[in-house]
């Protein structure tokens, strides 16, 4: 591929082997599970109304004994790194729907199905384009399928990390 690292210039769904490749990489690195919750507008008058979905890529930080920092810079690269996975995922063609890539919180997650293990958590919330409040529609779910079918072909696992006896 002649289009490595060229910054700002994106080439929309050029994967080469390589660009799965060190995806796969990255996600057996830091165990990228993923989620998928709600997101959920507050009705006035009516009960809260799920507009469209937050899709959570979890990317694990061994820490050896110590609970990581705040500013742990190791957790700013499995960020990018979790970032790159979101890019690379998110459709490239536009639609009545869109994606907001949330910027890094800085904190570590617990979740007790992944044992507790400390995450780096980056959230992409699938939204409508236009009519935000608006409830999920079929573009969000073929956009969410799409989504989850390439974090397949990475080898990111739903919401736990299970080895693979292969690997
Ligand atoms: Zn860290």
């Amino acid at each position: 591929m002649a289009n490595e690292e060229n910054m700002g210039a994106s080439v929309p769904e050029m994967v080469g082997p390589e660009t799965l490749e060190r995806l796969q990489a990255v996600v057996r690195e830091h165990r990228v599970c993923w989620e998928v919750w709600p997101e959920q507008l507050a009705g006035v008058g009516r009960g809260p109304l799920q507009v469209g979905f937050d899709l959570v890529l979890n990317g694990a930080h061994a820490h050896d004994k110590d609970r990581p920092s705040p500013g742990c810079e190791r957790c700013e690269v499995i960020f990018e790194h979790l970032r790159e996975i979101a890019e690379w995922i998110v459709p490239k063609v536009e639609r009545p729907s869109r994606y907001d890539i949330q910027i890094f919180d800085h904190a570590v997650h617990y979740a007790p199905e992944r044992g507790n293990r400390p995450d780096v958590a980056l959230t992409i919330k699938i939204l409508h384009r236009s009519e935000i409040d608006a409830p999920v529609d079929e573009c969000e779910v073929r956009c969410l399928n799409e989504m989850k079918t390439k974090l397949a072909q990475i080898g990111a696992q739903y919401r736990q990390w299970v080895d693979s006896p292969t690997s």
